[in-house]
């Protein structure tokens, strides 16, 4: 039995939820050590039952160990309880596959999401024995690598990190591990391989770049200071949503956490300009699923899960330009099986009657409307583009239904 697994069977029943802290959930995907040649930590930097409800890591979990010779392990963040007891009893920070120490992998990546994690970014380092300056860590691994919303703006956080990925992850997460397994054997220096690295696109690689501020404290320049390094790094996007990976099996955890059930992503960008939306810009462009992908996904996923709930998961899912058809080709599959289907993120001003019938023809939960603001001319300044008549007629026409 491993250290840290002995450790924690000596302290878990001392914690709430220990069922967070195991691993071993079905869809965990375990692999042999001796066959895996480049091993990545997936940290959320929040506690399981947030983290586990992710799509963004699902999709990254499942794509990487669709390769033989990866391991993509799950890290989240520990409560206050076992925070706690780690620290006392020297226990560093694992991955719940393998329950192996994360300083041990290739790479340590965190998803950004909100501001509010950074904090416990540096936490899981630290509980990993993990410098948490990037200067402080001079060998090759762990490569510390952020993604996600957040990094449109990484310069706050850029001292922790050794390299960012700007924008969607399917491809550029790819080609970077790629490029470490092909360097690997050749034993590099870090800043070799982030050489090589900050020539893929959408990779940032902070220390590449020497950054002005104002007095203000906004930035003034940017500018690299190490050849080969593009002066301006763009992001990805993925153009070929409806072809792109969908993971076909989730992890189903054994215990309660934030979303438990089947998410299959309909669209990803969004259609609208509201001014306060971070999400509404930086996804963009407007890109969806073509129907039958969509019941392929949901179908696949509720069978290998056991979920029979699904949710259709996008900025504005009301927006989907074939939303009836998309709605009655679902519908043929979860009405026979008797899947509960969910719809957030509608908008109010496109919900019709016909859209109605059909989500009211499917075993129904509740329905999410977002209007944002309580005053018209509020409403007008944020760029909602929604009116009041428009939010009473949805809800009259959702009430009626008794949806
Ligand atoms: S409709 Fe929703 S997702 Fe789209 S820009 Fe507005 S707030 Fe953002």
């Amino acid at each position: 039995m491993k250290e840290i697994q002995q450790k924690l069977e000596r302290c878990l029943l001392k914690v709430q939820k220990p069922a967070r802290y195991i691993g071993g959930e079905p869809g965990s995907v375990v692999k042999d050590l001796s066959k895996v040649d480049v091993r990545f930590a997936f940290c959320f930097p929040d506690v399981y039952d947030v983290g586990m409800s992710h799509l963004g890591m699902k999709i990254l979990y499942g794509l990487k160990n669709a390769r033989e010779n990866w391991w993509c392990e799950r890290v989240f963040m520990p409560e206050k309880d076992l925070e706690a007891i780690m620290k006392e009893n020297g226990i560093p920070l694992y991955a719940l596959e393998s329950l192996d120490p994360i300083k041990d992998f290739d790479f340590i990546g965190f998803t950004l999401q909100y501001e509010l994690s950074y904090t416990n970014v540096l936490e899981m380092l630290s509980l990993a024995g993990v410098p948490v300056l990037a200067g402080e860590r001079t060998s090759l691994t762990p490569i510390v690598v952020g993604g996600g919303p957040c990094v449109c703006d990484p310069e706050p956080i850029a001292d922790f990190f050794d390299l960012f990925i700007l924008g969607e992850g399917e491809e550029v997460n790819i080609e970077l591990m790629e490029l470490y397994e092909r360097m690997k054997p050749l034993s590099p220096t870090k800043r070799e391989f982030l050489r090589e690295a900050a020539k893929i696109e959408g990779i940032y690689v902070p220390s590449f770049y020497d950054i002005e501020y104002n007095e203000d404290g906004t930035v003034s320049s940017i500018k690299p200071n190490c050849e080969g390094v593009p002066e301006k790094v763009k992001k990805r996007v993925i153009t070929d949503i409806d072809g792109a990976y969908f993971p076909e099996n989730f992890v189903v955890p054994f215990t309660s956490i934030v979303h438990d059930r089947a998410v299959v992503e309909v669209l990803r960008g969004c259609i609208r300009g509201c001014r306060f939306c971070q999400a509404g810009f930086i996804y963009r462009p407007f890109r969806e699923k073509t129907s039958d992908t969509i019941r392929r996904q949901a179908e696949c996923l509720c069978a290998n899960t056991g979920y029979e709930q699904v949710s259709l998961s996008s900025l504005s899912t009301g927006d989907h330009t074939d939303i009836v058809k998309m709605l009655t080709t679902l519908a043929e599959y979860t009405d026979k099986e008797n899947i509960n289907l969910s719809l957030p993120s509608l908008r109010i001003d496109n919900f019709s009657e016909e859209m109605l019938e059909r989500i009211a023809a499917v075993r129904k939960s509740g329905l999410t409307f977002a209007p944002e603001a309580g005053t018209q001319r509020l409403r007008d300044v944020i760029n909602k583009n929604i009116t009041e008549e428009e939010i009473l007629r949805s809800c009259a026409m959702a009430f009626a239904a008794a949806l």
